[in-house]
């Protein structure tokens, strides 16, 4: 079993990176990380690295977010170890070549398949909310696609980074996987290097700095970016339910969590009830408050910290529940807030934190209305109602995924391809979806000789040709 000390952040130097991006490159063409054996025995070593490590990544998530022990082991080690094991399972059955659909009949000779070719050589830049199940999870689909790949974790989960470098380094083919750890000097320098798949996972502002670098090259991304959430509960909604299941939505994590809702639209009739009922909630699940609690988390640094408390200072709303904030601990209360305008500062921005801002509306199509006007298309969307309103909503509201009736559990469902839309990103993966994002669905015809005296209607001269079909 690994130690659970927290080793000091170290960022790789950044003269090795070319030739760091070289070997992979190289492992990549030698063609051995193409055999389905290959890809299982690297994903099982992974396992049980990832198993070995769990006290040294709850150690880490403790330092770096004060993540609680099981929500590391439910949306970290656990998350990623079942991934493995689906991905595992199923993986011989996904590299089999496919046959083309409804085919004409004469060109079923040709035997027309689609491979599963793995793109190649692919970089991973994992984001700090969940820095375990962000990096690894798009690596464990690089690796099961067949590719080589370098994995960038976030620098602001300066210990949780170290951890997964041991991780890779102890368990994976160092010619094929590797870890380099650092900020923007060194992410700057992995994107000057040539990659066949760049899987990015943050905010849009730095997804548009990765695009726009990826499109002088032509290479392909997978941007999974954020967005402003909403949740709509409507008069029909059960108001304990909805309750529960939103101020769970901003208690994981602290609130930083990608697809936690970012404001909460109630329509009127039942506003008080629901009030009431968030906070019998919140007194069941923290009964002496959040911040002695070992169950609640914090906000991962300085910056971020300062960043919520100025949109909660910024607000015109109104405080109705917590409000606390502690400098020197990180620490935001969940803090719900009744706003009365679509454009507040808690709703302007994305959160990324405990913050509930509550807005009164009118109607379902209210809130249609104000969703969609909210210039930015969300990751998620949280309906609550009766099925007709639900289904209204649904339709008529993009989002990346939706849950109806709960918060992000869509995000958690682990067969389900997880992605947005719009600016809240593009591309998907988890189940089969990590699969299918570093693989090259090819088209492969064959053409046998004994065809030629069918196929040579088709060379010139055309003339009287063109009656035979
Ligand atoms: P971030 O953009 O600050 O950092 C993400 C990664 O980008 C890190 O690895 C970082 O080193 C790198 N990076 C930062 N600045 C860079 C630069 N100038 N050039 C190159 N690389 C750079 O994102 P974050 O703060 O870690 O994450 C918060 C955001 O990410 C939120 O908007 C959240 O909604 C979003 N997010 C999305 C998902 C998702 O799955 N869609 C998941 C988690 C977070």
């Amino acid at each position: 079993m690994t130690s659970a000390k927290i080793t000091p952040f170290e960022a790789t130097d950044v003269t090795t990176i070319p030739s760091t991006v070289s070997r992979v490159q190289a492992a990549f063409r030698s063609q051995k990380t193409k055999p389905l054996e290959y890809r299982l025995s690297q994903l099982r070593k992974l396992y049980w690295a990832i198993h070995d490590h769990s006290p040294a990544l709850v150690e880490a998530c403790k330092s770096d977010l004060g993540k609680p022990v099981f929500e590391t082991y439910l949306s970290e080690i656990d998350w990623c170890k079942n991934d493995i094991v689906f991905i595992t399972k199923n993986l011989a059955g996904w590299m089999k070549d496919e046959k083309a659909p409804d085919i004409p009949l004469m060109n079923t000779l040709m035997k027309p398949t689609i491979r599963k070719d793995p793109l190649g050589a692919v970089l991973v830049i994992g984001a700090y909310n969940f820095p375990v199940q962000l990096s690894l999870g798009p690596f464990i689909g690089a690796i099961a696609a067949g590719c080589t790949a370098v994995l960038k974790p976030s620098e602001v989960s300066p210990a949780t980074a170290m951890v997964l470098k041991s991780i890779v380094e102890s368990s994976l083919d160092p010619d094929a996987y590797t870890v380099v750890n650092g900020g923007i000097q060194e992410t700057t320098a992995l994107l000057n290097e040539k990659w066949d798949k760049i899987f990015y996972t943050g905010s849009a502002n730095v997804g548009t700095i990765i695009a726009k670098k990826a499109a002088e090259t032509l290479t392909p991304v997978c941007l999974e970016l954020g967005g402003r959430n909403p949740a709509v509960v409507t008069k029909n909604a059960d108001a304990r339910l909805a309750a529960r299941r939103l101020v769970w939505g901003k208690l994981l994590n602290a609130g930083q969590v990608c697809i936690s809702q970012n404001y909460t639209m109630v329509e009127r009739e039942i506003l008080p009830a629901f009030i009431e009922q968030l906070k019998i909630a919140l007194k069941e699940f923290y009964p002496n408050g959040t911040k002695s609690s070992p169950d609640f988390a914090r906000i991962v640094n300085q910056r971020h910290f300062q960043r919520i408390k100025k949109m909660l200072d910024d607000s015109k709303g109104k405080i109705l529940i917590g409000g606390e904030v502690d400098e020197a601990e990180n620490f935001i209360d969940i803090t719900v807030v009744l706003v009365n305008d679509i454009n507040d500062s808690m709703i302007v921005d994305e959160s990324f934190g405990p913050l509930m801002p509550i807005l009164p509306i009118d109607s379902v199509e209210e809130a249609i209305r104000l969703a969609n006007s909210v210039h930015s298309t969300p990751l998620g969307f949280y309906p609550f109602g009766n099925k007709a309103e639900t289904t209204k909503m649904l339709n008529e509201v993009r989002s990346g995924g939706a849950t109806v009736n709960d918060a992000f559990f869509h995000g958690a469902i682990p067969t389900l391809a997880f992605g947005g839309v719009g600016d809240s990103g593009q591309g998907a993966y988890r189940g089969k979806a990590s699969f299918d994002v570093f693989t090259h669905r090819r088209s492969v015809a064959t053409t046998p000789g004994w065809m030629e005296k069918l196929l040579e209607v088709r060379y010139p001269p055309y003339a009287g040709k063109l009656s035979r079909f």
